[in-house]
């Protein structure tokens, strides 16, 4: 790269979403000439491209928010308990208005290359858009879910209707009244979408490859006394919640489901589907995510909700997961879902019975029937947690790229750095706990250590941090150790990339919880930043 023409800065984040918002914020206040590279035309990361009918957050509003400016909480008020995307949108930005963040913002802008240059202790970037820059500092602030992932099918370039994906939803918005749709998935993005587009649609046809579990999210407006009730106490609950295991508040029963009576179970269990939370069930019992007989009981419950809900039993029976155990997939919330499968211009295709052979030039052809289609909504999903951090070439250290090192699974320390890639950050990466828990806390937590580390470097004038690969080792293993005393690795979910074909099978997120995690990081950063190298220009050791 020719030095002279390229941008200097001192830190590039790459995404403009809740992340990368945060971090130029505290990047700026450290002094930092910050550049963010952002590929969508404006902020808001996934929910700037997630604009299907019902996207909506399932962790409460309250929640889903910034904590790091107590002004800010108190000045946003949020008008449902689960917040809609144009809402959360909205409120990102408020954000990036009020703190002038568009400024060091380049909008429709791809990082493509990263290349670091050891003889400078610096990386140089390249753009789809032509850019050269040279940065100390790159901070991939991607998001965990946002490279979508749309599966080949036979046929699928012969199809005339029209094509979307959930993930990348047109932003005009798409009238399908009077069309008729098919969804391929039943994930969050499909079971959020289905009752929508049922409504609408003159026909909707459900493609199911594996049936989720989806509970009640109980949605409400919130009232201005609810809505001041909770600013009186918002500090007291961020620090609540910072301690918690999932970013969010729960109260985790320590007594095991066999050690209460049945119409005792069916209580706790009902109280928990009517509670409308995430995470209320799989909390009713100490034992649901370790013990399998345990699990089955919390599964067989909310299949008895469906039975209840389905009007017609082979619907229902198709829609009742029994693969794998309820919550090792991630669970959804959901208004009216079951209860679609009841209108008469809804129909379920069960792929494990009647898969699809191909697509035409008119529709699905399953192994059973033809269907015709004006409009094939794919929402399959992501190449969850790695996908969009592998998209670009970063090449490290030694000639050696991200791709190469975690061509077996994604190996870091803390989640947050990579060996042999220096002065690489990864907010929310693969070994933290990112996405078993409210991201937004998670997203602060990593941001707020970086943001000290990159300070703290700045301090004493040293210029190149690196993860050892002794630390990063030892993280991998623990990271592993502790998914296996659950029974997360089991389910065939996106944790482990079981959703993209030939991804390898790691099971990627810190399952010990926020709490933990923060202590973890806290304590290594207080020790000096154990596991790391930490050296001055040109590799002299410092401090
Ligand atoms: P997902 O959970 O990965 O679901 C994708 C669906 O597509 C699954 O049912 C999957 O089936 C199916 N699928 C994938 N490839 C297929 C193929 N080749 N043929 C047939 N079916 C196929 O994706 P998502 O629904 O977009 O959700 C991803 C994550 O984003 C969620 O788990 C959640 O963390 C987050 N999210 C959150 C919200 C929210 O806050 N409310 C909303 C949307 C998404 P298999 O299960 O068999 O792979």
């Amino acid at each position: 790269m020719d030095d002279q023409t390229a941008e200097h800065f001192d830190a590039v984040v790459v995404g403009a979403g809740f992340s990368g918002l945060y971090m130029l914020h505290r990047l700026r206040a450290l002094g930092l000439r910050t550049l963010v590279l952002e590929a969508a035309d404006d902020v808001g990361g996934t929910w700037w491209w997630n604009r299907y009918p019902g996207a909506r957050c399932d962790i409460e509003s309250f929640d889903y928010s910034y904590s790091f400016d107590p002004e800010l909480e108190q000045d946003w008020s949020w008008s449902e308990r689960y917040a809609t995307q144009p809402e959360i949108l909205a409120y990102v930005d408020h954000v990036a208005d009020r703190f002038d963040l568009r400024r060091d913002i380049s909008f429709r802008t791809r990082l493509t290359t990263a290349t670091w240059r050891s003889e400078v202790d610096r990386w140089s970037l390249t753009t789809d858009t032509a850019r050269s820059i040279d940065t100390r500092f790159l901070i991939m602030a991607v998001g965990c879910l946002s490279r979508a992932n749309r599966p080949e099918l036979d046929g699928l370039d012969e199809f005339r209707g029209r094509i979307l994906h959930t993930g990348e939803w047109p932003h005009e918005g798409v009238d399908v009244s009077g069309l008729r749709v098919g969804v391929i998935g039943t994930g969050s993005s499909g079971i959020q979408s289905i009752p929508l587009l049922a409504e609408q649609a003159a026909s909707l046809t459900v493609f199911q490859r594996t049936p989720a579990f989806t509970l009640p999210a109980m949605n409400a407006p919130l009232d201005t006394a609810t809505i001041e009730a909770f600013k009186a106490r918002y500090r007291e609950h961020r620090e609540a919640v910072k301690h918690s295991h999932g970013g969010v508040l729960t109260s985790p029963s320590e007594e095991s489901v066999f050690a209460v009576e049945e119409a005792e179970r069916e209580r706790r269990f009902e109280a928990a589907w009517r509670s409308g939370t995430l995470f209320g069930l799989l909390s009713s019992f100490s034992d649901l995510m370790i013990d399998p007989a345990a699990n089955e009981i919390a599964a067989q419950f909310v299949r008895d909700r469906i039975a209840e809900i389905v009007h017609d039993p082979a619907t229902a029976e198709a829609l009742s997961p029994r693969t794998f155990p309820i919550g090792t997939k991630r669970l959804c919330l959901d208004t009216g879902y079951y209860a679609t499968f009841n209108r008469p211009n809804v129909s379920l295709v069960d792929l494990r019975r009647d898969p699809i052979e191909r697509v035409t030039t008119t529709g699905i052809r399953t192994s059973a029937r033809e269907i015709e289609l004006d409009l094939l909504v794919f929402a399959t999903g992501f190449d969850a947690m790695t996908g969009a951090l592998l998209a670009p070439t970063i090449t490290g250290r030694d000639g050696r790229t991200l791709r190469d090192a975690w061509a077996a699974g994604p190996r870091t320390y803390l989640g947050i750095a990579t060996a042999g890639f220096p002065n690489l950050f990864t907010i929310t990466g693969p070994g933290s706990p990112s996405v078993l828990t409210n991201m937004l806390v998670s997203i602060e937590q990593h941001v707020d250590w970086t943001a000290d580390c990159i300070g703290e470097l700045e301090r004493t004038g040293a210029t190149r941090i690196e993860a050892t690969v002794e630390a990063q080792d030892g993280w991998v293993d623990h990271v592993n150790e502790v998914a296996g005393f659950t029974l997360y690795p089991t389910g065939n979910s996106w944790y482990l990339g079981a959703n993209i074909e030939g991804k390898p099978r790691v099971f990627m997120p810190y399952i010990a919880g926020v709490e933990i995690f923060r202590a973890i990081c806290d304590e290594v950063a207080a020790g000096g930043y154990r596991g790391f190298d930490i050296s001055g220009t040109a590799g002299v050791e410092v401090g």
